[in-house]
């Protein structure tokens, strides 16, 4: 895991410092640590009348090469309903609508160590899909027939939702 060595405020060198319950980053510059917390993310599991589920196959780190869910990193200023469908839009060239949350989890990320991520269901879609940022292939696959998803949060919302 890699630790921030600057103060994003000032560009003093950070030492570390026992505050508020854990060893945090501190600038003795600005007097003040430096907050870190997980970085909020979307996925979606998309269903189509098939009963099928839309996978991208990740053309970036981590785990390229590897199939996934859509989605991504919220953006500041939006939503989580709209930065998920931003990212549906933007990587599967689908316009879809949320049918529904399907819950919140927390996973493990070595560049930023943990990411909130946020699941939405979609039955209701316009478009064709096609691979497009971070994606280099798309495709609908049964339940039944699925290829190994990369991270384990995308993997508990999908056995989650089809899993019961
Ligand atoms: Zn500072």
């Amino acid at each position: 895991m890699e630790q921030k060595k600057f103060c994003h405020f000032c560009g003093n060198s950070l030492t570390r410092k026992h505050t508020e319950g854990r060893q945090r980053p501190y600038c003795n510059h600005c007097s003040r640590p430096i907050y870190e917390n997980p970085v909020p993310a979307t996925c979606l599991v998309v269903v189509n009348p098939s009963n099928e589920i839309l996978l991208v196959k990740r053309s970036v780190e981590p785990q390229k090469g590897q199939w996934c869910l859509p989605g991504g990193f919220m953006e500041l200023g939006e939503s989580p309903s709209h930065g998920a469908l931003r990212e549906l839009k933007e990587e599967t060239g689908l316009t879809g609508q949320i049918k529904s949350l399907l819950g919140v989890s927390s996973s493990a990320s070595m560049q930023y160590h943990s990411i909130l991520m946020i699941g939405y269901l979609i039955t209701s879609f316009k478009g064709r899909p096609e691979a497009g940022d971070d994606a280099d292939a798309i495709g609908w696959f049964a339940f039944d027939r699925l290829p190994p998803v990369a991270f384990s949060s995308h993997q508990d919302f999908i056995y989650g939702h089809f899993g019961q």
